[in-house]
């Protein structure tokens, strides 16, 4: 299988670094083909800007939307973006991997997500008419290819707990996990997360490691988080609100899961 491991991280050296190496090794030793984005080391620009778009004319208005699509269907875009998207279309597998930052992704990735993610490609794909919103949340472009995080924070899993004060893991990446990659038509894995990173002593990293490496030989039979597909009948059209029927039992975001046992989010 392929894999597409895109990192954000300042530093090579970095327990990130670590990780990524890492994985490259593992899945390398188990005969997939890997591909690392590296952002940093790329000097990635995250910024959308005009000149993303070689066919928009200097002085027009940009619309980025409609620049996208007209660029991404023109094959117009800057060669960054477009060497991107064919990574991305190679990928079996897409890996992002990041430390937690201000409770998200660092800046360069999400501009990785607003460059590489093309009108037309990652959105505003099939048909959108008062009956039907696209091919999105399930469908989509990169149906059939699978998406996991790796993520390191600093805070402690507790912090991230039901009750913790800094919020649920799965909902603080739920815009990723549904928004950005569910929603572009990833089968999307419950995230790998290292918390506490301030106290990894050479046993946890051990530990984690052997975690890791499990999470990542099983990337191909894990089941992914059970989000529901926007075309599957659980909507209503052209609200777009869970059916009334279905919302019983959970709350917040978990009402947007087919299922809520069985799966553990982090
Ligand atoms: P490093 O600092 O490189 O390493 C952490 C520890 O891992 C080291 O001290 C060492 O003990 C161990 N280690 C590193 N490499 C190895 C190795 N090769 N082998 C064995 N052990 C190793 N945290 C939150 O929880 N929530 C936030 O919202 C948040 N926001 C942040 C915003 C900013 C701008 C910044 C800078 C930090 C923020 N943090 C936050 C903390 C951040 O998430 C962590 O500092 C980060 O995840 C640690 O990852 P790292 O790769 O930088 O670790």
């Amino acid at each position: 299988m392929r894999v597409l491991i895109v990192c954000a991280h300042p530093e090579p050296r970095s327990l990130n670094g670590a990780l990524r190496e890492f994985a490259v090794e593992r899945l390398r030793r188990a005969g997939h083909e890997v591909t690392v984005s590296d952002l940093y080391a790329m000097n990635w620009r995250a910024a959308v800007d005009g000149a993303d778009f070689l066919n928009h004319e200097p002085g027009q208005i940009l619309k980025v939307e409609a620049a996208s699509k007209r660029a991404y269907e023109a094959d117009a875009q800057s060669a960054d973006i477009a060497t991107e998207q064919r990574k991305l279309l190679w990928a079996d597998a897409l890996l992002l991997q990041f430390p937690l930052w201000w409770f998200s992704m660092p800046a360069i990735l999400k501009g990785w997500i607003d460059r590489v993610y093309a009108c037309g490609l990652a959105y505003g794909v099939g048909e959108h008419s008062d009956r039907r919103w696209g091919d999105r949340y399930g469908e989509g472009m990169f149906k059939g290819k699978r998406a996991m995080l790796i993520v390191t924070t600093g805070g402690w899993a507790s912090h991230y707990s039901e009750r913790g004060i800094n919020g649920r893991m799965e909902d603080l990446l739920f815009p990723i996990n549904h928004g950005m990659l569910y929603y572009a038509g990833f089968d999307v894995l419950r995230p790998f997360v290292i918390y506490r990173t301030g106290k990894l002593d050479e046993g946890r990293y051990r530990q984690s490691q052997a975690e890791f490496g499990a999470r990542l030989d099983t990337l191909w039979t894990t089941k992914p988080i059970p989000y529901r597909m926007q075309n599957g009948g659980d909507y209503q059209i052209p609200s777009m609100e869970l059916k009334p029927e279905l919302s019983a039992g959970p709350h917040g975001l978990d009402i947007h899961l087919t299922e809520n046992s069985g799966v553990d989010h982090q």
